[in-house]
């Protein structure tokens, strides 16, 4: 076989995470997604309070969907997680209602892009992730 006929392999194997900005959770989320997802990299798309952005109206989640758009088909995504935290401080509020907000904000993804797996995760107190739902 030439080598303009084998297949195209990619070493790239990615996820996609959208998450809050907050640098305590970025090591312990992209280490967490690389085991249990076996993925290279981690496409990052961070806004304060992530988890709360997603329960708003479309119209503010524009670049947040052009991000996943591109992570997905340009980038090869494989995998879509969003992310929740302890003391968020973009938004704050209970355990309770990050929950419900992670719930509701991985279907409202899951929908957009239906072909994708998605994953909602939890941040605890003690930096630990912690799977919230898996719509596969
Ligand atoms: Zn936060």
């Amino acid at each position: 076989m030439t080598q303009k006929h084998k297949p195209h392999i990619r070493d790239d194997h990615r996820a996609t995470c959208l998450t809050c900005m907050d640098g305590r959770i970025q090591i312990p989320v992209i280490t967490w997604i690389r085991r249990s997802s076996k993925v290279k990299y981690v496409d990052i798309i961070s806004e304060p309070g992530m988890d709360g952005i997603l329960n708003r109206p479309h119209a503010q989640m524009d670049a947040i969907l052009t991000g996943i758009k591109i992570s997905t088909t340009v980038n090869h995504s494989s995998h879509i997680f969003v992310v929740g935290h302890f003391d968020c401080r973009g938004n704050p509020a209970t355990y309770q209602k990050h929950k419900a907000q992670i719930i509701f904000g991985t279907k409202k993804i899951k929908k957009l892009f239906p072909s994708y797996p998605l994953t909602g995760l939890w941040v605890n107190s003690k930096w630990q992730v912690k799977k919230i739902i898996e719509l596969l």
